[in-house]
């Protein structure tokens, strides 16, 4: 409960909500059937990691981590569209 309110750490408009695949995701706007944000929020996901280590990836996730994804082949959803 203390990390709903802690939400908005670095926009208030921003929300949290979970996804598939358990990952925090961050934004604001329409809230998708996977769980993920119309308008994803960077800064927020990171600021949330940041406070948070145990919550790591949040999503929309850093580059760093997309990267090692992607290195591993773990990206867990539309690996046929990425081109
Ligand atoms: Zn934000």
């Amino acid at each position: 409960m203390a990390k709903e309110v802690e939400m908005g750490i670095a926009h208030p408009l921003c929300n949290m909500s979970t996804s598939i695949g358990d990952w925090l995701t961050f934004g604001s706007g329409y809230l998708d059937d996977l769980g993920f944000w119309e308008k994803p929020c960077y800064e927020c996901a990171r600021a949330h990691e940041e406070k948070y280590p145990e919550d790591f990836p949040c999503w929309p996730f850093s580059k760093e981590y997309l990267e090692e994804l992607k290195r591993n082949k773990q990206w867990p959803f539309n690996e046929k569209e990425e081109k």
